[in-house]
C-alpha cells in the first residue's frame, strides 16, 4: 500500500494571515531543503517529510509517530473557494484544514463560515492562532518552534497568549468544539489543537507543520491509501498558457496521471464530459533553476498527490471544480463517463416543483449549499452549476408558486437581477453562505409576518361592547347608537350577538341579531374600536327597544368554525383581553 501526502486548505476570516502563513511555510521548506527534494507544485506547495523531521522532532517524538506519509501537500489558495472548488464525490479533498484565526481578534463572520463549512464536509482541522509576535510584551524568537520560544517569554507575554487563547478555546466551544493548546491535546481525534504562530517571525510554523503531519498520519492514514491505475483529481484553474494554449491546473488525489493518458472530466456548462488526451504534464522548474528561460519542465508521471498543470488537444468547456480521471487503457473511458456523470448528478439536482432553485460557480459550492438548506430543513427545488440567466429566472417563475433563488459565487449580471425583481422572484446572491441564510430566515420571517397579518384581518376578533343609555340616536333602518367597547376589537362587518340582555328573559347566546355597517367617533368613519372606545355604530337589520335595548351587551360573533382556524393561526398576535374571552368559551 502506498500512502500519499495529504491535501492541506488554509481558511479564514479575511485578513487574519492566510497568505502570509502559506508563505512561511514554503518559506521554510524552502530554506530547509535540499536541492532537487523541495518541488513547488502547481497551485499547491510540497512540504517533504524529511524537512519536517528537521524541526522540533520532539513533538512527534511526543506523539509517538515516525512519519511515513511522504509529505504534506498545501494547497496555495487560501479562503473557502479553494475549499469549495476542490470537491470529491462525497466531500471536499481537503484532507485537514488549517482554521487561521487572529490572536487579537478571535472569531469573526467568516471564521463561523469557514467552521461551517468543516463541519459539513467533516474535515478535520487544527487552529493556527496567528500574529502572536503583535502580543503586548512579545519577545520574538525567529524561526523557533512555539515551545521554546514560549519559554523565553515574560509573564506578560506569557499571560497575554493565554487570555487569547481561552478566548477562541470558548469561542470553538461554543460552536460545539472541544480544543487546547497543542501540546496540550491528549488525543487529536477529540480535541482541535490549537497552535500559537507567528506568519512574520515563524515562531510556532514548526509545531503547526508537525501537529499536521502528525494528525494526517496516526488518525487519517487509511484515507491516504493510493488506489493505483486510475488518476482522480479535480481542476482547481483553467489557464491560457503562452506556447501551451489552454491548460489547466489539477489536484491529483489518487493514483497517478501520465503523458499519453485519457482524460475523462465533468462539464459544467453544455457539455457533460470532455475527453481528451494529456499531451503534457507540466511542473515548474525546482527554484534553483527558475532563472532559466523556461518556466516549466515536462515530467513522465505524477503520483498524487500533487498539485500539476496538463495540456491537451482540447479543454473546450472545463471550468474549475469539475472532477478529471486519467486513464492509459481506453476501454475504460465509457465506465468512467458513467461513473463521472452519477458522480456530478449527486450534487445537481431536480427534486419537485416547490422549494429553492440553486446555483454556484462550483459543484463544491453547490454541494456546500444543498447540505446547508437540507440541514436546516429548506426544501431545495433544483441545483445546477453554472451562471444564473434570464432563462432560469422564466422556467422557475413558471415552475413554481413561490420562486426563491439563491446563488452562490455568481456574479448575477444586472438586467437577470431587475428580471427577478419583476416577476417577484426572491433573489438571493452572496459569496457566504452564512449571509446567504441570514438573508432567507429574514424574508421568512417578514414574509410570514405579512401573511399574518393579512389573516388577522380576515380574522373576526373577539369582542364586546355595551349599548349606552341615552345614545339611542335612530332606532331602525339603519339603528343608530352610541356604545362602549369592553372588550377585544371590533370593526364593520363583523356581526353581533346578544351577550348579556339588560333584562331578564329569555336568549339565545349564539343567535345573530345583526351586523355593524358602520363604526363613526367625531363624525369620521373608523375602521375598527379598542376595548375603552366609545363610539357610535350603524346597524341595518335592528330595531333598538325589540332586537336590542339600552344596557345590553353585545358580542362579535368569533365562534364559527372557520374563524376558529383563522384565530388559532394568529392567536398569539391577539389582545390580552380576546386571549380571556376566548378562554370564557372554552377555547
Ligand atoms: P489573509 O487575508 O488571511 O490572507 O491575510 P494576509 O496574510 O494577507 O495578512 C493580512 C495582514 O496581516 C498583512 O498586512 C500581513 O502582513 C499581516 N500579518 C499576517 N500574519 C501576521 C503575523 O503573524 N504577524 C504580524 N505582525 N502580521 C501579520
Amino acid at each position: 500500500m502506498t500512502i500519499r501526502s495529504p491535501i492541506i486548505v488554509t481558511v479564514g476570516h479575511v485578513d487574519h494571515g492566510k497568505t502570509t502563513l502559506l508563505d512561511k511555510i514554503r518559506g521554510t521548506a524552502v530554506a530547509e531543503g535540499e536541492p532537487g527534494l523541495i518541488t513547488q507544485y502547481i497551485s499547491a506547495s510540497y512540504v517533504p517529510t524529511p524537512v519536517i523531521n528537521k524541526h522540533c522532532g520532539h513533538l512527534l517524538e511526543k506523539m509517538r509517530i515516525s512519519l511515513k506519509i511522504p509529505g504534506l501537500l498545501f494547497i496555495d489558495t487560501p479562503g473557502h473557494e479553494a475549499f469549495t472548488t476542490l470537491r470529491k464525490r462525497g466531500g471536499a479533498i481537503a484532507d485537514l484544514a488549517i482554521l487561521v484565526v487572529d490572536a487579537n481578534e478571535g472569531f469573526k463572520p467568516q471564521t463561523y463560515e469557514s467552521l461551517n463549512y468543516l463541519k459539513q464536509f467533516r474535515t478535520p482541522f487544527v487552529v493556527a492562532m496567528t500574529k502572536i509576535d503583535r502580543l503586548p510584551g512579545w519577545n520574538p524568537q525567529p524561526g523557533e518552534c512555539f515551545m521554546e520560544s514560549i519559554k523565553k517569554q515574560g509573564e506578560r507575554a506569557t499571560e497575554e497568549i493565554e487570555k487569547r487563547l481561552y478566548n477562541i478555546v470558548g469561542q470553538l466551544g461554543m460552536s460545539g468544539f472541544s480544543a487546547d493548546r497543542h501540546d496540550r491535546v491528549e488525543d487529536y481525534t477529540k480535541q482541535v489543537a490549537v497552535v500559537p504562530v507567528s506568519g512574520v517571525t515563524g515562531e510556532g510554523v514548526p509545531d503547526l507543520i508537525m501537529t499536521l503531519a502528525g494528525i494526517a498520519q496516526k488518525y487519517l492514514s487509511k484515507n491516504l491509501e493510493i488506489a493505483h491505475g486510475e488518476g482522480k483529481g479535480t481542476v482547481l484553474e483553467v489557464k491560457e498558457y503562452k506556447g501551451l494554449g489552454t491548460t489547466i491546473d489539477v489536484v491529483l488525489y489518487d493514483g497517478e496521471i501520465s503523458r499519453g493518458d485519457s482524460l475523462v472530466i465533468g462539464g459544467l456548462g453544455e457539455k457533460k464530459i470532455i475527453v481528451t488526451r494529456v499531451k503534457a504534464l507540466l511542473q515548474p522548474q525546482p527554484l534553483k533553476e527558475l532563472r532559466l528561460e523556461k518556466d516549466f519542465k515536462s515530467v513522465e508521471q505524477v503520483s498524487a498527490a500533487a498539485g500539476i498543470k496538463i495540456a491537451a488537444q482540447d479543454f473546450g468547456g472545463v471550468t474549475a471544480g469539475a472532477p478529471l480521471r486519467a486513464v492509459s487503457d481506453e476501454k475504460k473511458i465509457p465506465g468512467i463517463e458513467k461513473e463521472i456523470e452519477a458522480e456530478m448528478d449527486e450534487v445537481e439536482i431536480e427534486t419537485g416543483d416547490e422549494g429553492v432553485f440553486l446555483k454556484s460557480d462550483t459543484l463544491g459550492g453547490l454541494e456546500a449549499l444543498v447540505k446547508t438548506l437540507r440541514e436546516k430543513g429548506i426544501p431545495v427545488m433544483k441545483a445546477h452549476v453554472g451562471a444564473l440567466t434570464k432563462s432560469d429566472i422564466l422556467s422557475v417563475k413558471s415552475t413554481s408558486r413561490d420562486p426563491i433563488i439563491m446563488t452562490f459565487g455568481i456574479k448575477v449580471p444586472d438586467d437577470v437581477v431587475q428580471l427577478a425583481k419583476d416577476n417577484r422572484i426572491a433573489l438571493f446572491h452572496s459569496n457566504i453562505i452564512y449571509s446567504l441564510l441570514e438573508e432567507y430566515d429574514k424574508w421568512v420571517k417578514d414574509r410570514r409576518k405579512r401573511e399574518e397579518q393579512a389573516l388577522l384581518d380576515e380574522t373576526i376578533r373577539p369582542g364586546e361592547l355595551r349599548v349606552l343609555k341615552g345614545y339611542v340616536f335612530r332606532q331602525s333602518k339603519p339603528a343608530v347608537f352610541g356604545v362602549e367597547v369592553l372588550k377585544g376589537v371590533i370593526r364593520p362587518g363583523y356581526r353581533m350577538t346578544l351577550a348579556k340582555p339588560a333584562a331578564a328573559g329569555k336568549f339565545h347566546e349564539d343567535k345573530v341579531v345583526g351586523e355593524i355597517k358602520e363604526i363613526q367617533s367625531e363624525g369620521m368613519n373608523r375602521q375598527e374600536a379598542k376595548a375603552g372606545d366609545r363610539v357610535a355604530l350603524s346597524m341595518e337589520d335592528i330595531v333598538i327597544g325589540k332586537d336590542v335595548a339600552e344596557n345590553d351587551v353585545l358580542r362579535t360573533h368569533f365562534t364559527t368554525e372557520t374563524n376558529m382556524q383563522r384565530i388559532a393561526k394568529v392567536r398569539h398576535l391577539l389582545r390580552d383581553d380576546e386571549k380571556g374571552m376566548l378562554a370564557e368559551a372554552g377555547m
